[in-house]
């Protein structure tokens, strides 16, 4: 185990003279350093950044989001992915303003009680927003520490992320909120998976893994499972009104988002009719195809434009699908059909 305080001093002193300039460190404002680590998670801050300038122009305040219409926050968040993170945000500054007098809760057993607050959110906006000594344990900080201390432990693990957060929290120094950044910050740009740069790196007095040289060890990699692969014909449902079906999801993940009619390549046109109660033409040969890549799976898309006589209320006027909120796979799809013939979006 490395020595603190020395380590936290040396840490902080490092962060204050070679932290990178990001609008959020710009502010002092808690609803904007919560928007950003809403952003943050799972995201790269180089994508973080435009959408998070644009947000705060936006949506200046607290009161100015809750009370944005969803459509046109899932349309502004659309291509950053994972949407229950801005449904979820909504729901909880509306409840911030309605409880709070749109005061974001500076008591860490309020703000944790808010939709889509975690142990990672909440550590990290309540010790940079109000210095609340609590550790923010991201991936970066993870790998840091599994470093430093030589912890062979999978930290994948709920209870050994646990442990790391109460580790960092036992010697937190007064400025909590710099300490979580700089452990972040170090993870980002010194102590980086593949080439750590160690010779460089403030702390490296401290690192057990760079004493056994055995930092590529750390953090114990477990075997990536192979992603599931799917395959969907996607149709492009046309009306003789320049109109196409799109349907708004329900589902938990993508809700308020707009997707075209989506199917497993064996699913028969007949019962493609019968679900949308629409008599529809033969497709023709697929105008393209996309493949997409998420996280934990891959979507193969090939897309056919078929037409109907009937009428339906999902359709919407072709030039308006382009002000709907809609998923990257989904707009990749709808960008096919301008390059089909006889359709222009
Ligand atoms: S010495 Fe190397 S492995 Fe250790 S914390 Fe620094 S960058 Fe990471």
């Amino acid at each position: 185990m490395f020595k603190r305080p020395v380590f936290n001093n040396t840490l902080l002193n490092w962060y204050q003279a070679n932290k990178r300039e990001l609008p959020w460190r710009e502010t002092s404002d808690p609803f904007k350093i919560w928007l950003s680590e809403v952003m943050l998670q799972q995201t790269q801050v180089i994508t973080v950044i435009p959408y998070f300038k644009k947000f705060i122009t936006k949506y200046e305040n607290l009161d100015a989001l809750a009370d944005a219409d969803e459509q046109a926050l899932l349309k502004d968040w659309e291509g950053l992915g994972y949407y229950n993170r801005i449904r979820n945000f909504q729901h909880a500054v509306k409840e911030v303003q309605e409880k709070y007098d749109s005061k974001v809760p500076d008591r860490p057993e309020e703000f944790f009680k808010l939709k889509g607050v975690g142990p990672y959110i909440g550590g990290a906006v309540q010790s940079i927003a109000f210095n609340n000594q609590l550790a923010a344990v991201d991936g970066n900080v993870l790998r840091v520490m599994s470093r430093l201390n030589r912890d062979g432990r999978d930290m994948t693990k709920a209870s050994v992320q646990k442990d790391v957060k109460h580790f960092i929290e036992k010697d937190m120094p007064l400025e909590a909120g710099d300490f979580n950044q700089a452990l972040m910050e170090l993870g980002a740009t010194i102590c980086t998976p593949r080439t750590p740069k160690c010779v460089i790196c403030p702390v490296k007095e401290h690192c057990e893994a760079l004493k056994a040289n055995e930092v590529m060890q750390y953090p114990l990699k477990k075997k990536q499972k192979a992603k599931q692969e799917y395959y969907y014909n996607v149709y492009f449902i046309l009306n003789d009104k320049d109109e196409i079906l799109l349907i708004k999801q329900e589902d938990d993940l993508l809700k308020g988002m707009y997707e075209l009619p989506r199917f497993d390549v064996d699913t028969s046109l007949e019962s493609i009719e019968e679900k949308y109660d629409l008599p529809l033409s033969q497709p023709g040969a697929p105008i393209g195809d996309h493949k997409h890549v998420f996280t934990h799976k891959i979507w193969y898309m090939e897309g056919y434009i078929v037409y109907t006589a009937n009428e339906h209320e999902n359709f919407i006027p072709l030039k308006d699908v382009k002000t709907l909120p809609m998923s990257v796979a989904m707009q990749k799809m709808i960008n096919l059909i301008n390059t089909a013939p006889d359709s222009e979006l």
